[in-house]
């Protein structure tokens, strides 16, 4: 996501705000329109560089799979959308106001529907518990976004900022288990097993990291191997086993939507 990357540098290079207070601690403060409106301005930009993989059986799959998610999780009534990146990165994030993303790099290299849905459950999670929320809070201040939405200053350029301070901003350590475990209970409330995402960690292990903020998986810290003990941990509390019947690890159309991606994808 290199080119998203400039962009958000360079949103960050012309602004001429600069943050004067701390604002930690008081995301709550951010109303759902706020965030809502932030997410569709850094959504607009992202898509703008970054062109969405369209194809209507991949994306419905992708979204079936999110609404189920979202109707399990701590914000149900958040209106959610999924979208498919198509990008040689392997990535999954999210942005405020209920987007969440995927790449076809990502999908080429999973092999279940569960492994799917347990990443996704985690982007999910990073939205129900506030996450980018609570970044931007502590990015700006609470001044600066009452500014913004108050009409005083430059609103659009503000928001440039908001929307650029976010997406430089990786989640933290704690943030990124938090979203794992909401990510497996999700998952298996949604009836998926929660194994995928463990699954998922030992791809990851295997990748050299990097400290590319929006490369949610892919950032330096947790590492993999804490993520896969702490959600076994869990998992296991649970009662789950990776041949439970109850829960669903693959189906038929998995495979199938990833061929669609393999061949359908620009890179
Ligand atoms: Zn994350």
């Amino acid at each position: 996501m290199k080119r998203f990357k400039q962009f958000v540098t360079a949103t960050l290079a012309t602004s001429v705000l600069a943050t004067g207070c701390e604002g930690g601690g008081l995301f709550s403060s951010v109303s759902e329109q706020q965030e809502i409106q932030i997410g569709s301005q850094a959504h607009a930009e992202l898509i703008a560089e970054t062109p969405l993989f369209q194809d209507p059986t991949v994306n419905a799959y992708v979204g079936q799979i999110g609404l189920e998610l979202v109707a399990k999780s701590g914000r149900p009534n958040l209106r959610h959308q999924f979208f498919v990146l198509d990008t040689a990165e392997i990535n999954a994030f999210a942005i405020p106001g209920g987007y969440v993303y995927v790449t076809t790099a990502l999908i080429k290299n999973m092999s279940t529907r569960a492994e799917l849905a347990g990443v996704m459950g985690h982007e999910v999670g990073h939205i129900s518990a506030y996450h980018g929320a609570e970044a931007i809070q502590t990015n700006l201040g609470l001044s600066i976004l009452s500014g913004i939405f108050l009409g005083e200053g430059e609103a659009a350029e503000v928001l440039n900022f908001v929307v650029g301070s976010y997406l430089n901003t990786a989640h933290s350590q704690d943030q990124e288990l938090e979203a794992d475990e909401l990510g497996v209970q999700y998952a298996s409330a949604a009836g998926y097993n929660p194994w995928g995402l463990v699954d998922f960690f030992g791809f990851i292990g295997d990748l050299s990291g990097t400290s590319d903020p929006i490369s949610d998986f892919l950032s330096s810290h947790p590492a993999p191997s804490e993520r896969i003990s702490e959600s076994s941990a869990q998992i296991q509390k649970l009662g789950i086993t990776k041949d439970d019947p109850k829960y669903e690890y693959q189906d038929n159309q998995f495979l199938q939507i990833r061929d669609i991606v393999i061949a359908g994808s620009a890179n």
